[in-house]
């Protein structure tokens, strides 16, 4: 993976790189885990509408088993690479390990642009996907659910064509589902649920208290969205918000619940009446507020606009959307920076709750699962936190990033010293 020409891979292998350093594993540790244990590559042919047959090229990366069966999202989008992939699979190891939950690390694509699929051919190259990689997906082995591009309605067919294959229904073959197939409805809004929960609970622990404060995200779709809802119930002003279309502000505070039905009948968030617009997509993250979010896409911030940021607080809910210059020049301003694989974690949480309750044939209520979540999400952080706090004295550069990545490798180190494989 040394070449990498994935500018996300290079930041993925810095991260773990840096990690590495501080917690000062061995080297055997780094070569197993830099790389993925099993890459798949298949050829997709779907028959469009037309009659033509079309071929797309998908992947499925098992990066690490250690801690449980894979599990990672499935992205549907034009411009994915297998080294991005790998890149996300490895992320997905690193966050599911710094949740303390019992499942190792994958990530899926295809290249495709869904939008411009009809709906009878989106499910036909869900079904395609599904057909193709069976012999190493399943509850036990991997446990995909959906990410950018793929939704529960995606889901509902593979786990479909999955339980044909096996000949019978497997629930817990793959997540966030629509309700009635087995998904918890906390699901939809879980990923932006727990970056709500991890700004408050880092702006109570770096500011004394998250009343009143100031946010703005970039991004309003499954993770902008519910992180600005959940935010604003949380009495957060949210002063911005964007997505593909440019920024809509506020500085006296946008009603999400609003910006939200703007978003359903207009198609985007730019149309909210607010105090100013801007075509620029990026606007959110230089605005004056206290936080801002990055929950659109990777490398957002980077040595080009990093110095732009006005916050003084990020929380990546994209996947990496800080690149490492620019997060040391962050750093150097004093912006703390909550890393993805912490401010994110909540979908995978929902997830491995929904899993777990598949497997017992049990329902726990939506309030329930919304407790767990809320509290999972605040002990990560506290623990992250007071890594982090452990590490400065050693290290005054020491960050947020750093702190996640050795408290989530020591999880799967002692795991790999335990089952004999270091
Ligand atoms: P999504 O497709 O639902 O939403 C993406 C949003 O970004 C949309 O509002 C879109 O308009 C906007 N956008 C697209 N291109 C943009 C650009 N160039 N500039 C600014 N905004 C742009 O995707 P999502 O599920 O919300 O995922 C967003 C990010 O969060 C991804 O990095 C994904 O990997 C990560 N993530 C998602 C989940 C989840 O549960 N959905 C969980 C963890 C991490």
């Amino acid at each position: 993976m040394g070449g990498a020409s994935s500018i996300l891979l290079k930041t993925v292998l810095t991260t773990l790189q840096k990690g590495f350093e501080l917690g000062k594993f061995p080297d055997s540790f780094y070569k197993i885990l830099s790389k993925p244990e099993r890459v798949v590559a298949v050829s997709l042919p779907v028959r469009l509408s037309d009659g033509r047959i079309e071929v797309f090229e998908g992947f499925r990366v098992q990066h690490s088993s250690v801690l449980g069966p894979y599990k990672g999202g499935i992205r549907f989008h034009p411009e994915v690479t297998l080294e991005d992939d790998i890149a996300l699979a490895m992320l997905m190891t690193l966050k599911n390990s710094l949740a303390g939950l019992p499942y190792g690390g994958g990530k899926g694509a295809v290249r495709v642009n869904p939008k411009a699929l009809s709906k009878r051919e989106l499910e036909e190259l869900s079904r395609v996907y599904v057909r193709a990689l069976y012999p190493v997906l399943g509850e036990q082995v991997d446990i995909p659910g959906p990410d950018v591009g793929t939704d529960p309605q995606v889901m509902a067919w593979m786990v479909d064509e999955y339980s044909r294959l096996r000949g019978f229904f497997c629930p817990a073959a793959f997540t966030a589902k629509p309700v009635e197939l087995g998904g918890n409805p906390v699901r939809e809004y879980a990923t932006g649920f727990g970056c709500a929960v991890v700004t408050k609970v880092v702006a109570e622990e770096l500011f004394g208290s998250s009343k009143g404060l100031t946010l703005s995200i970039q991004g309003f779709g499954n993770v902008g969205l519910w992180h600005a809802y959940w935010a604003w119930k949380m009495g957060f002003k949210v002063v911005a918000l964007s997505d593909s279309k440019g920024t809509v502000y506020d500085p006296e505070g946008i009603n999400v619940e609003k910006a939200i039905e703007v978003k359903k009948e207009t198609g985007t968030v730019v149309e909210y009446p607010g105090k100013g617009q801007s075509r620029d997509v990026k606007e959110t993250l230089y605005v004056e507020a206290d936080i801002v979010a990055p929950d659109a896409l990777e490398n957002q911030l980077t040595a080009e606009n990093a110095h732009l940021v006005k916050a003084r607080i990020v929380v990546e809910g994209a996947n990496g959307p800080t690149t490492p210059e620019a997060e040391q020049i962050l750093a150097e301003k004093g912006v703390v920076v909550v890393p993805d694989m912490l401010a994110n974690a909540g979908g995978v949480a929902a997830s491995y709750f929904e899993w777990v309750q598949n497997i017992q044939r049990l329902s726990w209520s939506e309030e329930d699962t919304r407790a767990k979540l809320a509290e999972l999400m605040e002990t990560n952080f506290k623990r992250v936190l007071s890594q982090w706090r452990k590490l400065q004295p050693e290290h005054k550069r020491v960050t947020l990033r750093d702190a996640a990545v050795v408290t989530s490798l020591q999880r799967i180190y002692n795991a790999m010293i335990s089952r004999g494989w270091l």
